[in-house]
């Protein structure tokens, strides 16, 4: 395994096709990662499989969910038959400026997705028009440092 984090097309598509359609409103867009921790060779890597979400309150530059829409979230999520997998992190938008997490994302991270495996995956849908190499990156906390972040290393699993 090569890369720390896998991501299957079924999630990454999701999350760029909600980031897509709340770009056209000049929103961003946010919803979870559903996935689990795999070991090859001793060595631990992320499996991300969904990207499940709920009705959004966003504006250009933030996004969240409401009260009912995260109730509603964890109720689908906790309806899904496979039990190995857990909310391992969540996938915003970013659109047009650029993937990285803003000091409200590290706010959120730290109080969400505070565990050594949890991600924040940023997704820019109007970059990836004119740099597709660009529009995703994937970040966890530093373990001794959560005020700062690093760059996962990942690959999005293409369908044959
Ligand atoms: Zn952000």
């Amino acid at each position: 395994m090569d890369y720390e984090c896998y991501i299957s097309e079924l999630a990454y598509s999701k999350g760029l096709k909600h980031a897509k359609e709340n770009a056209e409103l000049k929103l961003e867009s946010m919803g979870l990662l559903i996935g689990q921790v795999n070991t090859y060779n001793g060595k631990n890597y992320l499996m991300v499989q969904d990207y499940i979400t709920a009705e959004n309150q966003s504006t250009a530059v933030s996004v969240k969910f409401s009260r009912e829409a995260l109730s509603n979230l964890t109720e689908k999520f906790s309806n899904r038959q496979d039990k190995n997998l857990f909310v391992v992190g969540w996938m915003h938008s970013h659109p047009s400026y650029g993937c990285f997490l803003s000091s409200t994302d590290i706010a959120t991270q730290t109080a969400c997705f505070n565990q050594p495996n949890n991600i924040a995956v940023v997704i820019d849908p109007v970059l990836k028009e004119s740099n597709p190499q660009d529009h995703i990156r994937v970040f966890r906390l530093n373990e001794n440092d959560s005020r700062r972040y690093s760059e996962v290393s990942f690959a999005i699993i293409k369908k044959n």
